[in-house]
């Protein structure tokens, strides 16, 4: 039995705060008893201070609750970060160093050696290296910061694992086209993404390939030796609201056929015996319809959490190609980050060792 711990939210105006609020209303083992956000929305009542943007009505608890200024005085010992990365590269280590667990989604800190980037069914064992850690001048409190990976990073990532685990992988080829959601809020302005499609997204492509590297790599001696993979990555942005589209190639180690790929995707279920709340049943859920998965239909399959593989054929470039989509600010932010924070609290591993309960 676990009792309910408290818990903050960082950034918690922002897109990917909000959907905090919304996976964490009624979670069995967490309670929302802190937000914060910057100067703009500190001292005005969250309610005041979101533009709520969720198809579900802003609970009226949280709506009244009020917004605090994003230091750590006051402060729970476990807090979800949705900080943009250059302010989160500012203030997450002064949480860490007060002997905070940090939970972020942030790309500030997921490539330093010694802060994990976890998908919990790709690569939970890789959470130890938080243990490494040490935050501040003032010696260790025991906190530390856990990152999940990019939004569509981690779409391709779990679709990848099972692949990578059976057969080997030599080579990906993927691109993407990715919801306007990903870009925060307001994000993308409307003039220039309405009924049109742009194929840049700052560092995407590069956060993409190397932490993929990271996510399916190995740990050894305590650090992480990335996959030893081909990979190339063209990154779009689409009039989509949520959801990651990803068109991907595979070069295998091995010679597979489709029922070989498809049972590989349909028996990888990792987190089947750890009863994790947000966990989806079905992590990769192929549909085999031949216009499948479109993000309107496909992006909420396991409450946001599966990705859904489509289109399964061979590749006349590399040996297979498919479609994934992936719901980019559930199973791309926050419902990884909760993940994240579950997996750990099952292992009795989420309150940093210098806090009290
Ligand atoms: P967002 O909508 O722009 O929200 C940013 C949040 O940060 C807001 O709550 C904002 O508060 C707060 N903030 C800004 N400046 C601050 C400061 N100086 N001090 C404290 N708080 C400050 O961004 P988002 O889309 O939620 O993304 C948050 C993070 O998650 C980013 O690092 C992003 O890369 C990552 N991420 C996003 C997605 C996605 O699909 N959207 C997916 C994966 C990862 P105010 O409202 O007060 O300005």
């Amino acid at each position: 039995m676990h009792s309910r711990q408290s818990v903050g939210i960082l950034g918690a105006t922002g897109m990917v705060g909000q959907r905090f609020i919304q996976l964490l209303e009624d979670h069995p083992w967490f309670e929302i008893t802190w937000l914060a956000a910057s100067d703009r929305s500190s001292g005005k009542t969250y309610g005041e201070a979101v533009r709520w943007k969720l198809d579900t009505p802003l609970p009226a608890r949280i709506a009244s609750m009020p917004v605090s200024p994003a230091t750590p005085e006051n402060a729970p010992k476990i807090l979800f970060a949705a900080l943009d990365t250059d302010i989160a590269r500012d203030l997450e280590p002064n949480f860490a160093a007060a002997g905070c667990a940090v939970i972020s989604n942030s790309s500030a800190f997921r490539m330093q050696a010694d802060v994990p980037l976890v998908i919990p069914e790709v690569n939970p064992e890789h959470l130890t290296l938080a243990s490494r850690q040490s935050w501040g001048a003032n010696g260790n409190l025991g906190g530390y910061i856990v990152t999940n990976p990019n939004c569509s990073a981690i779409g391709l990532v779990v679709a990848l694992k099972p692949l990578a685990d059976r057969f080997g992988l030599k080579a990906v080829f993927v691109s993407t086209m990715q919801a306007v959601s990903g870009a925060g809020y307001p994000g993308v302005p409307s003039l220039d993404i309405l009924g049109n499609v742009v194929p840049f997204i700052r560092n995407e492509e590069e956060k993409l390939v190397e932490e993929t590297g990271k996510l399916l790599g190995t740990l050894q001696d305590g650090r992480i030796a990335p996959y030893p993979l081909r990979m190339t990555a063209h990154c779009n942005r689409v009039a989509v609201e949520d959801g990651h589209t990803e068109s991907v190639s595979v070069q295998l180690a091995a010679k597979v056929t489709r029922e070989e790929i498809l049972a590989a995707w349909r028996e990888f279920q990792p987190l089947a015996a750890d009863s994790l709340p947000t966990a989806p049943a079905q992590p990769v859920e192929f549909d085999p319809a031949e216009d499948r998965p479109q993000p309107r239909l496909d992006r909420m399959r396991g409450r946001g959490m599966t990705v859904t593989a489509g289109r399964l054929r061979p590749c006349t470039l590399l040996d297979w190609k498919f479609t994934i989509l992936s719901h980019n600010t559930i199973r791309g932010a926050a419902g990884a980050a909760l993940l994240n924070a579950e997996l750990l609290a099952s292992q009795n591993r989420l309150l940093p060792s210098g806090a009290a309960e």
